[in-house]
């Protein structure tokens, strides 16, 4: 027998019916001769109501109750899901996190899949269970707690249970059918990709397209799965949706594959801090323990030994991030006049291997933003991709532009 993952997303088990239907599929699967691991996410819609809830409740909340919280979604749709199954008489049960147990490490929000025991799961296939539903976004901490992975968290426990269980492909099933050159949400032009290099997919992820999330694709490299991300309206075929896989196995050679946004961000700048040795930790350090996701970074020119330090976060963690400013700020050990917050701003960011190999990318992106007349506000570049932090106003009009000017609607 060969074990087969498959994940539905929030969108494919919205409803009772969509259920139902996605059930069918699994159960083809079933008869296809797979034991089957079926990962869920709670209905579409419904983490963000948990979060809101726990936000309500408590704005700097316990990380541990906000997980208790927000995990109890996929909860719902993993016994739903098996009972569907039950009814159309397939051997199926639902597991929690916990009861696998999907051991994680205590980073509560963002916690790490440390390991997945396969002994429990093994035992069940052999008594004849055939699907297995596991709650997706959840495990256990060392200390026995609740711990979420992360938003779009279910990709990772689908490869991970993949990767444990070496299972012949990870089928992602969500509301697109597949990985496209930008998200087909903002530009019309976007076009499928039959195939994606890991690495480009992990640069894509981690800058925003939340088709996958990034640990599933850096797991999926590690462990080399095969990772394909399909459609659960649409018919299936056996060749449907992309494939994400590795550099040497795709042909095209352009210089960018695909444009990524991250539309909530905020850009942060501490006016006149000391210009001087350990000033950058002294400041980062704080943010980090206080769990804010520091991502672009300008330390901006002095004058008279004093600099103002710029830094992008997501929006909704400035708050967060002024109260570890304040609070350093007050302990001496840090100094600064005023802390502003941009909170309109959104990062456009371009991805491509074959950046390596062509020059002058960075030029046309700068050119093309400069003809759509938009300011750019932060730039950071790496090997593969170039992201820049804009007016939130603009991120659309920017996505599209780019899309264009490095012509992604054509193979
Ligand atoms: P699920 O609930 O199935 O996990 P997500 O909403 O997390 O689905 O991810 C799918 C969404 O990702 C799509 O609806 C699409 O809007 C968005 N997306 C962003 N960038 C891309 C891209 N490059 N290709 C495909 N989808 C993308
Ligand atoms: N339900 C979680 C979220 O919305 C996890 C997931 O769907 O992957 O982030
Ligand atoms: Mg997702």
């Amino acid at each position: 027998m060969t074990r087969l993952v498959m994940k539905f997303g929030g969108t494919s088990v919205a409803t009772l019916d969509r259920i139902k239907r996605v059930a069918k599929r699994v159960g083809r699967e079933v008869a296809n001769g797979h034991e089957v691991i079926v990962i869920v996410s709670a209905m579409s819609g419904k983490t963000n109501e948990l979060v809101g809830w726990v936000n309500e409740t408590s704005p700097f909340y316990d990380a541990r109750e906000y997980d208790a919280v927000v995990s109890s979604g996929e909860n719902v749709t993993a016994g739903l899901m098996a009972l569907t199954l039950q009814e159309m008489d397939i051997p199926a049960r639902s597991w929690q996190g916990w009861q696998v147990p999907v051991l994680t490490d205590g980073a509560h929000g963002a916690a790490r899949i440390l390991d997945i025991p396969t002994a429990n799961l093994d035992a069940k296939f052999a008594e004849g269970m055939k699907v297995a539903v596991i709650a997706g976004f959840q495990g256990i901490s060392p200390e026995g707690r609740i711990a979420t992975l992360g938003r779009g968290g279910s990709d990772t426990t689908a490869v991970a249970f993949a990767a444990a269980h070496k299972a012949v492909r990870c089928d992602i099933y969500t509301d697109v059918d597949g990985v496209y050159t930008t998200d087909p949400r903002i530009s019309s032009k976007a076009r499928k990709l039959e195939r994606i290099a890991f690495e480009e997919m992990l640069e894509l992820a981690s800058l925003g397209a939340k088709v996958l999330q990034t640990r599933s694709v850096e797991l999926a490299m590690r462990f080399k799965v095969k990772l394909r991300v399909l459609s659960s309206f649409d018919e299936y075929d056996e060749t449907a949706g992309t494939l994400v896989c590795d550099e040497e196995e795709i042909m095209e050679s352009k210089a960018v594959a695909g444009v990524a946004y991250s539309r909530d961000e905020a850009k942060v700048t501490l006016i006149s801090v000391a210009d001087k040795p350990g000033i950058a930790a002294a400041i980062f350090g704080p943010l980090a323990d206080a769990g804010v996701n520091v991502d672009m970074i300008v330390q901006n020119i002095s004058e008279e030994g004093r600099t103002d330090m710029t830094f992008s976060c997501p929006v909704d963690q400035v708050s967060r991030a002024d109260r570890a400013m304040s609070d350093a700020k007050a302990a001496g050990k840090i100094d600064y006049t005023e802390l502003l917050a941009d909170k309109e701003v959104a990062k456009v960011s371009v991805v491509g291997i074959g950046m390596r190999s062509h020059a002058g990318v960075a030029a046309r992106m700068f050119q093309s933003l400069r003809d759509e007349n938009i300011n750019i506000k932060v730039i950071t570049t790496s090997e593969i991709k170039i992201s820049v932090l804009i007016e939130r106003k603009y991120m659309e009009l920017a996505v599209q532009a780019l899309h264009d000017c490095f012509e992604l609607e054509k193979a």
